[in-house]
């Protein structure tokens, strides 16, 4: 069977292989009991820091793998096989980084880096109770005294909250400009003053990966961690979702694909009305029906990342990727479910997990009505 990788090159095919290996050896083993207790698998994520895995996208110059868009998207799928919580805690350290890495000067990647490549976190903070969807409501405030700012605010929802060692924070200059021009986007260290973790988030699934609260209170910050211009912040952070849904993505295409494997080999060997349920025709176009969509989503992540290595980053086919392998990855692990019967239900397989994992991803990182939002917008311009 010709698989779906005749496009790699031997490098991206050698990482594949690298990172499989790890996740069968190092992750599988350990995923079913922490999603049950809801922890982070450490020791993997200790060893896959020791790799480099957790800043994949942080210039070499800077200490970091200096990846390309393909590159992480391959590695991406091999984890989300495994676990798409291992997934999100080394990948998203890729979305807290971002903004400084793209639009931070010098400086500020040196002060990055210097956290995150010994094997810190940098989580992406946004979201707040009153703001998800809709950014521009968020409350959190960043006051400018003199060289410094001080901010004050409840971020929720974040991944790697507690793990983190340098967050990305927005917030308001100026409220009455909006987010054209009053909101900004600032570094802020974990061990200032006034820094805090809040609420862990007890979730249904990514149960391996960490979310909580982060709270600010009369956080003093040197005016040198503001990333761009005062009043970029929305465009930065809107950039930045741009550039990371297609990379987030092919974990959910991972999800898809581990699917598909455990289906095949389980109708080959459950044994219905005295014959292998693969015989059955019903059974085989169900997983026919998984195996295309997944290869579509392949196809359209690999697209994408590709363009985004050519310096092309177009909010529409990402916003395309995020919600078509999100889709795809909630409709064939529901399917995968069905296909395991009553086993599919029980947690003595892992279609169940990854059935409550893939639903995060219509969800984060916009949710999938939003990036339909953003699609005919551009559309209807
Ligand atoms: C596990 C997890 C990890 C996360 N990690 C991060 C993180 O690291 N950093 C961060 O900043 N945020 C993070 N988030 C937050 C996430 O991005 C938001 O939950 C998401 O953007 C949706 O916002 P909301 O939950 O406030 O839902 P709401 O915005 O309240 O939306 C509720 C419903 O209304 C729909 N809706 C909203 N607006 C429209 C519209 N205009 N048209 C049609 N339908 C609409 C939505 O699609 C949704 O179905 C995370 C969330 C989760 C669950």
């Amino acid at each position: 069977m010709v698989n779906n990788y005749y496009l790699l090159t031997d490098e991206e095919k050698d990482l594949q292989l690298m990172v499989r290996d790890f996740m069968n050896k190092e992750v599988k083993p350990v995923v079913a009991e922490c999603d049950e207790k809801s922890e982070v698998p450490m020791e993997a994520v200790k060893k896959a820091i020791g790799m480099g895995l957790h800043c994949m996208n942080i210039p070499e110059e800077y200490g970091g793998m200096g990846l390309t868009a393909r590159m992480m998207t391959v590695i991406r799928e091999e984890f989300g096989k495994v676990d798409a919580g291992f997934s999100v805690t080394l990948g998203n350290n890729g979305l807290g980084s971002t903004p400084c890495m793209v639009f931070g000067t010098e400086e500020q990647k040196r002060k990055l880096a210097d956290i995150v490549v010994p094997g810190g976190f940098s989580p992406f903070c946004l979201t707040e109770s009153s703001s998800g969807s809709d950014a521009a409501s968020l409350r959190t405030t960043a006051v400018r005294k003199g060289d410094e700012y001080v901010i004050n605010g409840s971020k929720c929802f974040i991944t790697n909250a507690e793990l983190g060692g340098i967050y990305t924070v927005f917030a308001y200059t100026d409220k009455e400009k909006g987010t054209r021009g009053g909101m900004s986007c600032f570094l802020v260290e974990r061990d200032r003053a006034g820094v805090s973790v809040g609420k862990h988030e007890n979730k249904m699934g990514l149960r391996t990966n960490t979310t909580a609260d982060v709270v600010f209170e009369d956080v003093v910050i040197p005016a040198a961690n503001r990333i761009g211009e005062e009043g970029e912040g929305f465009r930065i952070a809107m950039k930045t979702l741009e550039r990371s849904r297609p990379l987030g993505s092919s974990t959910a295409v991972g999800i898809s694909q581990a699917c598909i494997d455990i289906c095949v080999d389980y109708a080959k060997q459950r044994i219905i009305f005295g014959k292998p349920m693969s015989a059955k025709q019903a059974i085989q176009f169900m997983i026919a029906d998984m195996d295309i969509q997944t290869q579509a989503a392949r196809q359209m992540c690999m697209y994408a990342s590709t363009l985004i290595d050519q310096g092309i980053y177009d909010g529409r086919v990402g916003a395309a990727v995020k919600t078509f392998c999100s889709d795809t990855a909630m409709k064939v692990t529901t399917d995968a479910v069905q296909v395991l019967g009553g086993y599919g239900y029980s947690k003595e397989y892992p279609v169940e997990k990854m059935m409550r994992d893939a639903k995060l991803y219509q969800i984060f990182e916009g949710t999938n009505q939003i990036q339909r939002v953003v699609i005919s917008g551009q559309l209807f311009k």
